[in-house]
């Protein structure tokens, strides 16, 4: 029976962490890192409209697999239009291609502070090291990050710890810095090295960067951004990642497919506003013009349009093409010069 000398336990449980995760290695050893000091962690990805998750192109689809294995929750957060708001005017610039990364990293920091808010988590974790990413990995870069989400002090960097100011985590001895690493610049011999005292079988390779770090992605990118009132939609970037692409005009935009698949995707991604383009005789692309308003061109660049998608198409070169053509779901005919591939490859973006 308890009587009121009873006093309760201390509680003893340590605060949580957030870690940023994403399908690479240096966010799994961080976490293994900070679990190894029975810490609870919980885990957050997040998904660009030009990555899978995080810096690392095409591993997204392991992050659940990472955090599975991890013994972790894991919540996964999409950016949308918001991203492409930011992409339009970032405040800290461009990298080498269209590449916010301070923004973007900004962006994602925020997003799990939010997550650290709803779940009661007093840290950031992240598999940052120092040095590595010419961009957003540099000391200067890595403290504007933190104070454009309203974090300082409060980011946990297992694999850089040792190189870098202690965070409140490891000043207040929540953390022990000394079992903490001090790894810098690109070179994975650490990582590899940690990753096979964990017992982490195949390794990823390095991711590089997002699509935004791509010299002929970005180029696309640009291009959709300088001609565009506003922010683009999310269609319009869908629509980047698949096909060739044209500038007819400052208006107009033609995408070519180059394979079954990415005609499939076009089909998906078009809209009634659009001019879809397919020959009628023989088997070719798809093609998408796109107008970014009524232009006065229209008429014009019908044949330029139709030209372009006959010549990727399987008709004898410099022969009339006959092509259908949907919009506003309404099917037409034309007939048109296909083009010289000396004129079609001045129009190439
Ligand atoms: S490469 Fe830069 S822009 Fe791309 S996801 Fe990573 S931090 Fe963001």
């Amino acid at each position: 029976m308890s009587t009121s000398t009873e006093t309760k336990p201390p509680n003893l449980k340590k605060p949580k962490v957030v870690v940023l995760l994403s399908g690479g290695l240096d966010s799994n050893l961080s976490t293994r890192l900070v679990l190894n000091q029975k810490i609870e962690v919980e885990a957050i990805a997040v998904k660009t409209p030009f990555c899978d998750f995080d810096c690392g192109k095409g591993c997204g689809h392991r992050v659940k697999e990472v955090a599975e294995s991890l013994g972790i929750r894991l919540k996964t957060v999409y950016f949308g239009d918001e991203y492409l708001a930011m992409l339009k005017n970032p405040k800290h610039g461009f990298g080498s291609g269209m590449n916010p990364c301070i923004d973007c990293r900004a962006m994602m920091y925020k997003a799990a502070k939010d997550h650290m808010e709803t779940i009661g988590a007093s840290y950031l974790v992240t598999g940052e090291v120092l040095s590595q990413r010419p961009m957003s990995q540099h000391r200067h870069a890595l403290r504007t990050i933190e104070e454009e989400s309203n974090l300082v002090g409060k980011v946990i960097r297992p694999l850089s710890a040792g190189k870098l100011p202690p965070s409140d985590a490891e000043t207040s001895g929540f953390i022990d810095r000394s079992k903490l690493h001090s790894i810098v610049g690109r070179s994975r011999k650490e990582q590899l090295a940690l990753a096979k005292e964990f017992g982490i079988q195949d390794p990823p390779n390095s991711a590089g960067g997002c699509l935004l770090t791509d010299p002929c992605f970005s180029k696309r990118v640009n291009d959709l951004f300088v001609h565009t009132d506003g922010v683009p939609t999310l269609n319009d970037v869908e629509l980047l990642k698949v096909g060739r692409h044209f500038r007819l005009s400052t208006e107009a935009k033609l995408i070519v497919g180059r394979n079954q698949s990415e005609n499939e995707m076009m089909k998906f991604l078009y809209l009634d506003d659009d001019f879809s383009f397919e020959a009628i005789e023989f088997t070719g692309p798809l093609g998408i013009l796109r107008f970014k308003n009524d232009s006065v061109l229209r008429n014009d660049l019908m044949p330029v349009a139709g030209g372009i998608v006959g010549r990727y198409s399987d008709a004898p070169r410099g022969q009339n093409i006959k092509l259908t053509v949907l919009h506003q779901q309404k099917e037409s005919r034309i007939e048109c010069q296909m083009l010289d591939n000396s004129v079609v490859r001045k129009l190439r973006i």
